[in-house]
């Protein structure tokens, strides 16, 4: 009997969907610069296959996503960090609000 826990994807599904990830969010990184419009969709694309494949997003890569606007955040450009003892908060400029994360 094979085992799986609930609802979850088969681990080939997952691996592919979370490579297709890394790649849209790199491409997105790529094409900042010149279409942040496009970094946009990549980003709002990699959370679609986050979401239908019932993946998580790296916590790495979820900074760089604000999770309100779902823009794509480049620190020092449409975004910024304020540090207090608890957590980072990233200021989103694009719709003015605050994503919180604990420190590792
Ligand atoms: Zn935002």
């Amino acid at each position: 009997m094979v085992i799986r826990r609930h609802k979850q994807k088969p681990a080939k599904e997952r691996k592919l969907a979370l490579d297709r990830i890394d790649s849209l969010f790199s491409e997105a990184e790529k094409q900042f610069k010149e279409h942040p419009e496009l970094s946009n969709r990549y980003v709002e694309l990699a959370r679609k296959i986050a979401m239908k494949s019932k993946v998580r997003i790296r916590s790495e890569l979820k900074k760089r996503l604000c999770k309100h606007c779902h823009s794509y955040l480049k620190l020092g450009i449409n975004c910024r960090v304020r540090l207090s003892q608890k957590h980072m908060s990233y200021y989103c400029l694009n719709c003015r609000k605050f994503m919180r994360f604990p420190y590792n």
